[in-house]
């Protein structure tokens, strides 16, 4: 898993001149880079990066160049390759449950921002680390609306709890904040509305004047070919909705996208291993590889497919059930993917829109998953 040296027009070039067997993860910085500006310039509020949902050094590396400031850590890994790679950075340690020795590291390297959900692990962060300038965030939950799964079944309090830890947060004396996830690929935005204005009644049930409001990630990413996310039209409801909610009182705002910022930047190269019969697809890829995210979130349609001299094929498409390569029955794509109908053995389906939660979460289950990451300048 390396990343070579040569910078690559287009995928197609790659692919037509080096023919790989196995998948290939094609990145395009200027991409990346060009959607931080999106979110700095647009995001009424600080920008930092959910570096779970792919934490390549070299997407860190130009999320940093491009004004990256804060990254929404999780573990003792992330926030010590944050510190190496970008070590001006804030890191928010917004994971709301920590073993006491992770809470010694992120101490010891200087973090100054935590969430919190429940009154042990408060009690936790109360212990161990010292109130002097550092903010705590209560993360709260509502009945999931919006998103592509259910980030509250996990993590948040109630809102009677919230305000509870809101008042011996402030108590405590620390800087008092709040914060909540959404949900991933969360193509509804009235679930932010609902969030934005709950947080304020949370606030002031608990008679706290709130210094800022995390508004999480869960921005979508471009998954299926007629529907186009519109980032700007969310930050505007965002901003709208805090300033009806908190007034005067309005905190600063924060986001943490992690899908919404890197999915566009990669494209991902499978090849076609077989297609059985003249029926079903097998590529080399699937969902215990780069592809693992799809049983639980749905198809991408943004396919293409290349011939191994790097044509397009064009002839019309036609719905096939596609299966991975290892010898697991759940490795298969959901639905049906339609694809050209004269699709042959040695293809390539590029899959584009792939940059979060793909490389991220690759297993090497049943000796499949080797990837190579390729520069490009353009994706398409
Ligand atoms: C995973 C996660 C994110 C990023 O979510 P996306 O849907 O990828 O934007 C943001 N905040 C928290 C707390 C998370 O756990």
């Amino acid at each position: 898993m390396g990343l070579s040296k040569t910078i690559w027009a287009k995928p197609a070039e790659y692919l037509a001149h080096q023919q790989p067997e196995n998948p290939v993860l094609f990145f395009a910085p200027g991409v990346l880079q060009d959607t931080a500006r999106r979110f700095i310039d647009g995001f009424p509020g600080l920008v930092t990066y959910a570096v779970k949902s792919n934490p390549q050094e070299v997407v860190i590396e130009n999320l940093a160049a491009a004004g990256v400031r804060g990254f929404d850590v999780a573990s003792p890994a992330e926030m010590l390759m944050i510190r190496r790679l970008a070590p001006e950075a804030a890191m928010h340690y917004n994971n709301p449950v920590r073993a006491r020795s992770e809470i010694a590291v992120a101490v010891a390297l200087g973090v100054k921002s935590y969430s919190v959900d429940s009154r042990t692990e408060l009690a936790k962060l109360i212990d161990l680390v010292p109130t002097e300038g550092c903010e705590i965030s209560v993360r709260f939950k509502l009945p999931v609306q919006g998103a592509a799964y259910n980030f509250g079944a996990k993590f948040g309090a109630t809102q009677d709890l919230a305000a509870d830890l809101l008042r011996t947060v402030a108590e405590a004396g620390f800087i008092p904040s709040m914060t909540f996830h959404p949900g991933t690929q969360c193509v509804d935005p009235s679930a932010w509305e609902s969030y934005i204005h709950a947080a304020a009644s949370i606030a002031q049930a608990a008679g706290v004047r709130i210094a800022r409001l995390n508004v999480g990630g869960g921005f979508p990413s471009h998954r299926l070919n007629g529907v186009l996310p519109d980032l700007e039209a969310i930050f505007a409801l965002i901003d709208r909705t805090t300033e009806a909610a908190f007034g005067a009182d309005r905190p600063v705002l924060v986001c943490e996208p992690g899908r919404g910022m890197v999915a566009e930047s990669i494209s991902l190269a499978t090849r076609v291993k077989a297609v059985r019969d003249d029926e079903h697809v097998f590529l080399n890829d699937g969902t215990y590889g780069n592809l693992d995210e799809l049983p639980m979130i749905g198809i991408i349609d943004r396919t293409e497919v290349l011939t191994p001299e790097g044509r397009a094929r064009t002839a019309a498409p036609r719905g096939r059930i596609v299966f991975g390569p290892t010898c697991d029955s759940v490795d298969r794509l959901p639905g049906e993917l339609m694809l050209p109908g004269d699709i042959a053995e040695d293809d390539y389906v590029m899959f584009h829109g792939l940059g979060a939660y793909s490389i991220a979460t690759n297993t090497r289950f049943n000796g499949f998953g080797d990837v190579a990451i390729e520069t490009v300048l353009a994706l398409h």
